[in-house]
């Protein structure tokens, strides 16, 4: 489904990514790990084309949308993306929040637009809160709503990043049930988290990443049960 070649990002003279080569499956949920600053979210980022790489390729389903004659749009509406900060638009509500992009970029027919979000609210435990204005939810709340909003898009890849970090301690389970649900129904998910527990169960893949490279990676039992290397060891005794 995603197929990465030699992608780097300099920012200025800095190069934060320094030559990633990965291949995603479809269905699969790949979780990266790593300490902060080596590059998660550049790299997620640059999945979806918000960071523009500076060499390298990135094919999505079998196109190349790096190619400078790709419409970037066409492959976000492919794309959702969460982030530790929910960006949920705070003068609309959460029914308006989750039409917003069907309608006005998929031109969706309304009537239909919200049969499908009342069903993602479903899927999210909210429906009850279909005209509650985001001022009005948990944190939790909100990131559960912002997960039915990329799904509006009905995406065939979710990348999250870091979507628990933001939340008090009492509401990441609910995210992360929501996340872990959408891994048994087959999305293609791609997940930075500190959240180790949720990766060892959920993940199908573990990339640690370090310095801009992806250091090492495995099965959940390889990479936490006999990391290889050094750093990953190193890292992982210090956040396990
Ligand atoms: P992580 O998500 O692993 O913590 P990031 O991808 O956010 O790491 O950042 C990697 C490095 O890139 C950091 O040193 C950060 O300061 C730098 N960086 C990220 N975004 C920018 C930017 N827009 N401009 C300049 N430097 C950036
Ligand atoms: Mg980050």
């Amino acid at each position: 489904m995603i197929n990465v070649n030699q992608l780097t990002k300099n920012f200025g003279q800095l190069q934060i990514l320094k030559g990633i080569d990965l291949e995603i499956g479809k269905g699969e949920v790949v979780v990266l790990i790593g300490p902060s600053g080596s590059g998660k979210s550049t790299f997620l980022r640059c999945l979806n084309l918000l960071e523009v790489p500076t060499s390298g390729e990135i094919r999505f389903e079998g196109q190349l949308i790096t190619d400078k004659n790709y419409d970037i749009n066409k492959a976000r509406e492919k794309m959702g993306m969460v982030f530790q900060h929910f960006n949920l638009f705070p003068h609309k509500s959460v029914m308006e929040n989750i039409l917003l992009a069907p309608v006005k970029v998929k031109k969706k027919n309304k009537a239909e637009a919200e049969q499908h979000a009342m069903e993602l609210l479903k899927t999210v435990g909210l429906e009850a809160k279909k005209d509650a204005y985001p001022s009005q939810l948990s944190g939790g709340q909100k990131q559960r709503i912002a997960i039915a909003r990329a799904l509006a898009m009905e995406p065939h890849v979710m990348l999250f990043d870091e979507p628990t970090s933001a939340l008090d301690p009492e509401m990441v389970g609910e995210v992360l049930d929501v996340m872990k649900s959408l891994a048994e129904k087959g999305m293609t998910m791609v997940i930075v988290t500190h959240e180790m527990g949720f990766a060892r169960e959920v993940g199908d893949r573990i990339l640690f990443m370090d310095g801009g490279v992806i250091l090492e990676q495995g099965s959940p039992e390889e990479l936490f049960g006999s990391p290889k290397q050094e750093r990953t060891r190193d890292f992982l005794g210090k956040v396990l």
